[in-house]
């Protein structure tokens, strides 16, 4: 059976970015047709300024809410990314193998840093080397697929270069993973900048849905999302990217194509308006469940306590492995 992994930061609430471009496919696909690891990357979320209190709660919301969107934890296994040293250890093998020009070139790295320096902020130096972070996430789980929106692929494919790397130089440890992308909204748009990714630790959340907002705000904000100056409804990112965005969120949640969707419609308004109906349909069950779960703190304990239990079982003996490979000499 093949072995998936994929993360989340707690960074922020969640967006409707986060669950069309990854959640999504871990729930309805994923659980059910491989042994998939699914984590809240705690760790991730310490390379920008940040709330300690924040962090945390951030975390055991992120949780909640994956179990809310379906995510059974008898089918897969969720936990905390910080609760399993494999993580940390893996990652300074990785920045043995990775080089500082490869971690530079990331387009994250680009953005976040500039975001930190026009905040006032330092740049932390663990912004720069996040990418072998995620590498050891994925690589300590014999991972074959890592599912994720569009901008984490370049971070999966310098995973796969690392261990291939790793496996030429030193010895064949670690399984070499892909990136899967889904087909429609794998790059969902900020509704008010709908040329910048939608992203849950961006600032002015008029142009975000996030997964918890209630009917009457996600409705508001899909209304007033920003459109073009022509009055056709065309699939174009380049030249018509705002109605493009409503156009992939509109397919993403009625199952339609996109292109052909574009078609039936003659004005922004109507478009607009069954985006917002399919949006509110779409996120309903989920706000509804997460309501029952969050009032049950136990429950959610007792899955990230079983989560990690097996994650640490599975990326021990990889990790140890590495550990030999590279030159270090096992505990005596
Ligand atoms: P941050 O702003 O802190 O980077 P984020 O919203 O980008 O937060 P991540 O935790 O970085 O969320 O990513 C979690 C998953 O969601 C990844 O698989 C990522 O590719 C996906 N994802 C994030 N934003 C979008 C988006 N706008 N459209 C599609 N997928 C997305
Ligand atoms: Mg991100």
């Amino acid at each position: 059976m093949k072995r998936i992994f994929s993360g989340i930061k707690p960074t922020g609430h969640l967006t409707l970015g986060n669950y069309l471009g990854a959640v999504r496919q871990w729930v309805e696909v994923d659980q059910h047709q491989a042994d998939a690891l699914f984590s809240v990357v705690d760790l991730h979320a310490l390379t920008v300024e940040h709330d300690p209190g924040r962090v945390r709660r951030l975390s055991r919301q992120a949780a909640t809410l994956l179990l809310a969107a379906g995510l059974d934890p008898e089918r897969c296994t969720l936990f905390v990314q910080s609760h399993v040293d494999e993580h940390a250890r893996l990652s300074y093998l990785m920045e043995c193998v990775a080089t500082d020009g490869e971690m530079r070139r990331m387009i994250q790295y680009k953005e976040k840093s500039v975001r930190a320096r026009d905040a006032g902020e330092g740049v932390r130096l663990s912004l720069l080397t996040y990418p072998a972070l995620m590498a050891a996430d994925i690589l300590a789980y014999d991972t074959d697929e890592v599912p994720v929106g569009e901008d984490q692929t370049q971070h999966v494919e310098l995973a796969r270069d690392l261990a291939v790397r790793f496996n030429q130089r030193y010895e064949p440890v670690f399984t070499v993973p892909k990136a899967t992308n889904p087909k429609v909204a794998a790059r969902v748009m900020d509704l008010q900048d709908p040329t910048s990714k939608m992203g849950k630790s961006h600032e002015n959340g008029s142009g975000i849905v996030y997964l918890l907002d209630d009917e009457a705000t996600t409705r508001r904000k899909i209304m007033r999302a920003v459109t073009d100056s022509a009055q056709e409804v065309v699939y174009d990112r380049a030249a018509s990217p705002g109605v493009t965005n409503l156009l992939d969120v509109l397919a993403a949640s009625t199952g339609g194509d996109p292109e052909v969707l574009a078609g039936a419609y003659t004005s922004y308004g109507a478009l607009k308006k069954d985006t917002a109906d399919a949006v509110v349909e779409l996120l309903r069950p989920l706000r509804e469940r997460h309501a029952e779960i969050a009032a049950d703190p136990a429950y959610v304990d007792g899955v990230l306590r079983r989560g990690a239990e097996r994650a640490r079982g599975m990326a021990r003996p990889v990790v140890d492995r590495a550990y030999r490979a590279i030159g270090l000499l096992p505990p005596v």
